[in-house]
């Protein structure tokens, strides 16, 4: 039977660390706890919020209506062959536990994505990437229950539009589904991507000529613990901004004034910035700002200093919009979803 708690901190449940509560809070362990959410008249009736980890959210406010976080566990093989798996996943299964479950099995496509906090069920939700892997490239289909009515329906690959850090979920489908389960095709016979940022260097500082989808499991953990702070110690969300994608002849503009720009081509008409790098050029990074701040080592990370309140963590993120589209006619996109 499902736990209804009244008046809830969600400080636990955010990795901002945001002290705000909820009218109503429930925890849903189970295909059951599922069903009878749905058929609650609170969950009818009052508004709606679904979390997974809390670590690509911003509460400004308090949540009036129900949250519900979605802890469900359960791994189940759905197809195994000669050189690759198909595999169900728990919407409640903490992500890199899952990357883990993998490594170890040998069954690679998610080695690169080691170490992202949150649950399997969001990771569908912004397509989440890093270091050259996106969850697009190992995903098969989601199951998903429709929020009022809890009719079940699968969503293939071609009819979740997934894009950079994107989704029908964030877009014409946003707020209509409780994704359930993910199906991954992984891989007995993986090709390692190792190109993108420092894999190599530190491959090669532990001398490894021939990776194993462990190595590079480590080598992304060891990279992300260089560079990210870890939320239980200083609250934030991982990249707040998107890497803005530009037009290549405002790039080629820009190169006159700024020569040493990285970017990285999208295709023939367009460019990727990395935000981090325009934050830091518009003089952000490692500055403090009232209780939160932007991270020193890592300009796209904003951090909770101590007892920041999400509307300061805006304004924040307001002023470094502003300052960027001043000195580079670039307006950056919030990546974190903002109640
Ligand atoms: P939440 O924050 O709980 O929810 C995010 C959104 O998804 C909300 O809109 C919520 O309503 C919705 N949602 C959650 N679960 C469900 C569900 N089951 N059904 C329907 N809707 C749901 N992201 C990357 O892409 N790449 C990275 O490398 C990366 N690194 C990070 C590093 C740090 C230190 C941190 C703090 C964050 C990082 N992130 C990264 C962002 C974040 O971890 C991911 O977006 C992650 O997938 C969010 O999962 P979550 O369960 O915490 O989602
Ligand atoms: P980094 O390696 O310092 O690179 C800076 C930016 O340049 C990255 O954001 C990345 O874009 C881009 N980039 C680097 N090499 C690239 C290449 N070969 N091809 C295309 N783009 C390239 O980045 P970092 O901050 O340490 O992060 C490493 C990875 O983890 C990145 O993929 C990043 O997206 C991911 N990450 C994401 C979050 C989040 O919350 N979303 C938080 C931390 C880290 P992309 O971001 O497009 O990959």
């Amino acid at each position: 039977m499902l736990v209804w708690q009244q008046n809830a901190s969600l400080k636990p449940f955010n990795t901002f660390g945001m002290e705000v509560s909820a009218d109503w809070l429930v925890l849903i362990q189970d295909s059951g706890d599922l069903q009878e959410l749905i058929r609650d008249a609170r969950w009818q009736t009052l508004p709606r919020l679904i979390l997974g980890g809390g670590s690509n959210i911003l509460f400004t406010r308090d949540v009036e209506g129900v949250v519900a976080v979605i802890q469900t566990k359960g791994i189940s093989t759905i197809e195994e062959k000669e050189d690759e798996i198909l595999v169900e996943v728990q919407s409640g299964e903490v992500w890199h536990e899952w990357v883990t479950y993998c490594v170890k099995r040998g069954w690679g496509g998610l080695e690169n994505l080691s170490l992202i906090p949150g649950s399997v069920g969001a990771s569908p939700m912004q397509n989440i990437g890093a270091y050259g892997v996106e969850i697009k490239d190992v995903f098969v289909s989601l199951k998903a229950l429709h929020i009022v009515t809890g009719a079940e329906r699968v969503f293939y690959h071609e009819q979740c539009a997934f894009g950079y850090r994107e989704s029908v979920f964030k877009r014409s489908e946003k707020d209509q589904w409780i994704i359930a389960s993910v199906v991954f095709r992984l891989s007995k016979n993986p090709v390692l991507k190792m190109e993108y940022g420092d894999i190599k260097m530190r491959l090669a500082e532990r001398n490894i000529d021939q990776p194993s989808i462990g190595d590079i499991s480590e080598a992304v953990c060891t990279i992300r613990q260089s560079k990210l702070p870890d939320p239980r110690v200083l609250g934030n969300a991982g990249s707040f901004f998107k890497n803005p994608v530009i037009e290549k002849v405002l790039y080629q503009n820009l190169l006159v004034q700024y020569p040493a720009m990285p970017h990285y081509p999208v295709n023939d008409e367009h460019v990727k910035v990395p935000a981090g790098w325009l934050i830091e050029q518009a003089g952000w990074k490692g500055r403090k700002w009232e209780t939160c701040a932007v991270h020193d080592r890592q300009a796209l990370v904003l951090v909770n200093h101590a007892q920041a309140k999400g509307s300061e963590i805006w304004n924040l993120s307001s002023a470094i919009v502003e300052d960027v589209l001043k000195k580079f006619q670039i307006e950056l996109e919030r990546e974190v979803n903002v109640y």
